[in-house]
């Protein structure tokens, strides 16, 4: 059977945000268990399908927090992750039993690197262990997901094996890390194909990416995992994670969302209008910082500067605007004013702020503008106001 024919029937792709375990693994990240909580309340109003809260069996404290997500949190189903061994998986789902849709979600790595470096085992104890301990959390929850750690680097032919083992053991959503930030957008696509036409059983499990951004590209790796049938994407708020970081979860959901004819109708269920307070709030309680370039959040994403750009956004902002800054919750878009901003900007600043200089004199005025600019990094409201003030003395003391 030809499994790229009834792929993209299922357009929806689920929301797996791990910002309260992979991203609380930045580093300098770390939040208390109350700041995780708001955060997850957050992350549930902004409609993610999953929450992984945290990774139990790592400290009391995160168990904790888990358990305490668990059972306040609504809406989203909620992951706990452990490693593939008895005790991890028992305290996991002793912390998120008490969800009324709660995950296990285990992992084992599966490339001969981390195979040799860290449990001196062969193949076949690895295929052995990940299908037991998938086994073992099936019998306790329904929703068991199975991550194949480094799959980036994983010799193919083992990682479908592996695969089809833990689908057979009970695993609803195989995920593949490329945990190392390594592979390259078109060769991680193929490489999500491939497994989809090679693992006999893979049409009873969600296919799920988990994308690192050691070389930049995260986010496009995430969707050509979704151009191959991909229907879930663990991603952060702001992209943050281990080293360089995770996806981030709105630069995937709104290039969904701006390039659907694209992605094929493929959509998430998030209101993104929450992205920005989510985004802000992430930033203030981890301590990590926005950048200002930042794609969707950053202060400058919906901000025009040039004396170009803002007179053509200003006749039609779709000259330059992609998508609406009410998308992602913004109230509108900015015109900054600076050194190579040209009058029309001005002349609209002006009439913002109620402010008037006889059309006449508007070249004028403007010449004092970019004399005032050109020392200035930003011009704010008040310089402006200032500037008009000076210009009528100037011209009233001069008549
Ligand atoms: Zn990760």
């Amino acid at each position: 059977m030809d499994r790229t024919e009834d792929l993209h029937e299922e357009k929806q792709v689920f929301i797996f945000d791990t910002t309260l375990r992979d991203g609380e693994q930045s580093p300098g990240a770390s939040l208390k268990k109350h700041e995780k909580l708001q955060i997850a309340h957050q992350l549930a109003k902004l409609n993610v399908d999953i929450i992984e809260a945290g990774f139990p069996f790592s400290s009391p404290g995160d168990f904790e927090s888990v358990q305490q997500i668990a059972a306040e949190v609504n809406g989203p189903i909620i992951a706990g992750l452990c490693r593939a061994t008895p005790q991890d998986i028992e305290a996991t789902w002793d912390a998120v039993k008490l969800a009324k849709r709660p995950r296990i979600h285990t992992f084992i790595a599966t490339s001969d690197i981390h195979i040799a470096a860290k449990f001196k085992k062969t193949r076949d104890e690895i295929l052995q262990i990940a299908a037991d301990m998938v086994a073992l959390a099936a019998s306790k929850c329904h929703d068991v997901e199975f991550s194949a750690e480094d799959a980036g680097r994983t010799d193919r032919f083992f990682l479908y094996k592996v695969l089809e083992a833990v689908i057979d053991a009970g695993a609803t959503t195989v995920n593949i890390p490329d945990t190392v930030g390594y592979t390259i957008p078109d060769e991680f696509g193929r490489l999500i194909r491939d497994i989809r036409l090679n693992v006999p059983n893979i049409d009873k499990a969600i296919i799920s990416v988990h994308c690192h951004n050691d070389l930049g590209m995260a986010t496009a790796n995430s969707l050509m995992g979704v151009m191959n049938g991909a229907r879930q994407v663990e991603c952060t708020i702001n992209g943050i994670g281990e080293r360089a970081g995770n996806a981030a979860m709105e630069e995937v959901a709104m290039a969904l969302k701006v390039r659907k004819a694209y992605f094929e109708g493929c959509h998430t269920n998030l209101n993104t209008a929450e992205f920005y307070a989510t985004s802000q709030m992430v930033s203030e309680l981890t301590g990590m910082p926005v950048q200002p370039n930042k794609a969707i959040v950053g202060r400058n994403a919906f901000a025009h500067e040039s004396g170009i750009h803002q007179d053509g956004f200003l006749k039609g902002r779709d000259t330059y605007e992609i998508m609406h800054p009410q998308d992602v919750g913004l109230s509108k878009s900015s015109l900054p004013l600076g050194p190579r901003s040209g009058k029309a900007a001005l002349k609209a600043k002006l009439m913002e702020l109620n402010l008037e200089i006889p059309e006449n004199v508007i070249p004028e005025f403007f010449e004092a503008f970019k004399r005032f600019a050109d020392e200035q990094k930003f011009v704010n409201d008040e310089d402006i106001a200032a500037l008009v003030k000076n210009f009528d003395s100037a011209r009233s003391s001069a008549v």
